[in-house]
């Protein structure tokens, strides 16, 4: 756990952005409900840049989030932890995770898991669409070690099943809905919903799911604040707390912004940027009304 957040008894919330394109309207208020979740209550706010996919990173993109989110009055504690720094903590998460064998390496490519998908009449299907069929989770240790011998790539998947026999029970998270205080519910999690899903890419050696769990344990994070798209990721990220013992934050899953049409925004919707917003004259205070508006809710620090 970090220094900073050790000394406090408060909530210690996050905002962990990709620096692989501008900040927008979305961005802005998911680090407002942050940052917000913290102050109102004594607590800590704490950036951290998610940067693990060095291909699409940009360094000027990293600036601008430093400079955007000062423009929007946010500070935050110093020093921002990046997770390039931290690729031997994925790496032994990893490796404790295999331990368990709770693992395996899956040889698929995208296109094969879309065949498998297809030939199955009744593929398994979560809330987010088709799950990874199993394919490689049915190979035998004679087959594996043979294709990795052979130098086929492989990408590391969780068996889901293995795990929840690993770990003692059901585990369950508190879900504190960002606005209402004070009224968490206690939720079974239900990792089997996203399936056998991959915790180490092949290209990059750990995934979002594993970084983040991994990362919010290290920086002593007790209050997840994060967009209700990734409220199926929770469950996931709940099983690993538990097979990795690590501190279990609370959540809260907050509306998502949404442009004048009703659809989420997307990196690509330039329009909505800060920068763009900011171009146009708008000021600080007039872009946290925006994002609280569009999305449904009051504007944080109104
Ligand atoms: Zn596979």
């Amino acid at each position: 756990m970090s220094d900073i957040a050790s000394s406090h008894h408060g909530p210690v919330t996050r905002f962990a952005p990709s620096p692989t394109g501008l900040l927008h309207l979305g961005h802005a208020y998911a680090a407002l409900v942050a940052a917000e979740a913290a102050e109102r209550a004594g607590g800590v706010f704490l950036l951290r840049i998610d940067d693990i996919d060095r291909d699409r990173c940009r360094a000027e993109f990293e600036a601008a989030i430093y400079e955007d989110l000062r423009w929007l009055g946010l500070g935050w504690e110093e020093p921002v932890y990046r997770q390039s720094d931290h690729l031997n903590a994925y790496r032994s998460a990893l490796a404790r995770l295999e331990k368990l064998e709770v693992l395996y390496p899956c040889f698929c490519t995208r296109k094969e898991i879309r065949d498998e998908i297809g030939r199955i009449g009744d593929a398994p299907h979560g809330p987010e669409g088709h799950l990874y069929p199993g394919t490689c989770r049915r190979l035998d240790a004679d087959e594996r070690q043979q294709r990795i011998a052979a130098g086929q790539s492989f990408a590391t998947r969780i068996d889901v099943a293995k795990a929840l026999a690993a770990i003692d029970g059901q585990p369950e998270f508190r879900e504190c809905g960002a606005g209402s205080e004070g009224q968490c519910g206690v939720m079974a999690a239900q990792p089997e919903l996203l399936g056998d899903v991959v915790l180490a890419r092949r290209d990059i050696g750990t995934s979002y799911h594993l970084a983040v769990t991994v990362d919010d344990a290290a920086q002593g994070v007790n209050l997840v604040t994060r967009g209700c798209d990734l409220f199926h990721a929770t469950h996931m990220h709940v099983l690993l707390q538990a097979l990795l013992d690590l501190p279990r934050p609370d959540y809260a899953h907050h509306p998502l912004v949404r442009d004048a049409a009703g659809r989420r925004l997307a990196k690509r919707d330039a329009a909505l940027s800060l920068r763009e917003l900011r171009a146009q004259g708008m000021s600080p205070a007039a872009v946290r009304a925006l994002a609280g508006q569009r999305a449904g809710r009051l504007p944080p620090h109104s």
